[in-house]
């Protein structure tokens, strides 16, 4: 039986995908092996690494001018390769809106002069900070933000308009989840395990010319010139994941692309604010403008229901419900891959729970 896994990473994937890889686990597209088996010097390997990319650059319209790179390392490694490729001047701001943001920030200022030009712990990281033009440094190398918070459940409302300083940012749990002017950004990043695949691979999308010179100190397998030229293959890449990311690609163009998928993010995230803001019982902390709807945290009344209502929840096939540590309370983390049945078995949890330990 399969559970409902509200896990902020990893996190579920699409049963049609989980059930098409089962299929060719032993034998891919009769070549008598296993995608986990195979060569990346292979014909079928390159053919899946080729495709990856095209679907993706078809999915999310990424312009012919940005370069796209499946590579090894998680979006924590990146925090490091960021500052490493893109240091003309030396500088970069940075937007402080969680813990990921945070360690971003000070992994930068080993390699750069990072500034945190603004920064929402004064408030649990509960909102987004405006960021206004006159704050970023005309000189930055970039402006680095977190689109999505995955521990507090934030969400910039808008793209910031950053100039003519390179925005990058980290996509790590929204990625796939709504329409994304990719235009708008000099890079978007993201590891795979919540929106693609399973942990392994990581995606960078770098306007073309914004790594050319990268630092000397930079490490060949963080250059992402490196990727770009071998079309990813530089090395040995994360096959599998990558493999599994292409099949999550076509069952995400198969029931409509992005949009389609928006639409029902945005259905199965309303539905759970709404029930939070009607009850008197449960609370989300999150200021509305700001609202993720791809991770959602809540809390009861008091820690000892919280830990009540995890267990219990488990015990009702609803899983990994417990908060962040740094946070507390539940999160429901709800990607892609999460039916709008899990949703409603969810809430039918939340209001049986709340009778019965009002
Ligand atoms: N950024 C965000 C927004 C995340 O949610 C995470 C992981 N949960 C990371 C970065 C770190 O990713 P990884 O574990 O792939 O290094």
């Amino acid at each position: 039986m399969r559970i409902y896994n509200f896990s902020a990473g990893p996190s579920m994937l699409p049963l049609p995908v989980l059930e098409k890889v089962q299929k060719g686990l032993l034998n891919y597209n009769d070549t008598g092996m296993s995608v986990m088996e195979m060569s990346h010097r292979s014909k079928p390997y390159e053919a899946i690494n080729a495709e990856a990319e095209i679907l993706l650059r078809e999915l999310m319209g990424i312009p012919k001018d940005y370069d796209v790179i499946f590579i090894q390392g998680g979006a924590s490694t990146q925090f490091e390769a960021i500052p490493l490729n893109m240091c003309k001047n030396k500088t970069a701001d940075y937007v402080v809106t969680g813990v990921f943001a945070e360690k971003a920030a000070k992994e930068a200022v080993k390699f750069t002069d990072a500034k945190v030009i603004a920064n929402s712990k004064d408030k649990a990281f509960t909102y987004i900070p405006e960021i206004k033009k006159g704050m970023i440094n005309k000189n930055a190398d970039y402006l680095h933000i977190c689109y999505n918070n995955t521990i507090v459940g934030t969400k910039f409302a808008s793209i910031p308009d950053s100039g003519s300083v390179p925005l990058v940012a980290d996509f790590s749990s929204c990625i796939l989840s709504e329409t994304t002017d990719v235009s708008k950004f000099g890079v978007i990043y993201a590891g795979a395990q919540k929106n693609i695949a399973p942990a392994g691979v990581t995606i960078v999308i770098a306007k073309k010319g914004l790594s050319d010179n990268p630092s000397p100190a930079c490490p060949t397998m963080l250059q992402w010139k490196t990727q770009i030229e071998q079309s990813s293959l530089y090395n040995t890449p994360p096959g599998f994941s990558t493999y599994v990311a292409l099949e999550v690609f076509k069952w995400l163009k198969s029931i409509g692309g992005v949009k389609a998928i928006e639409k029902i993010n945005k259905d199965k995230a309303k539905m759970l604010y709404d029930f939070i803001d009607n009850s008197k019982f449960y609370n989300n902390k999150v200021e509305k403008k700001n609202r993720s709807i791809m991770n959602v945290p809540f809390v009861s009344p008091s820690e000892e229901l919280d830990n009540k209502f995890v267990s219990e929840a488990i015990k009702n096939g609803l899983i990994a419900l417990k908060g962040h540590r740094l946070v507390g309370g539940m999160r429901a983390s709800i990607y892609n891959a999460m039916p709008v049945d899990g949703i409603k078995k969810l809430i039918e949890f939340m209001k049986d729970f709340e009778k019965n330990n009002k």
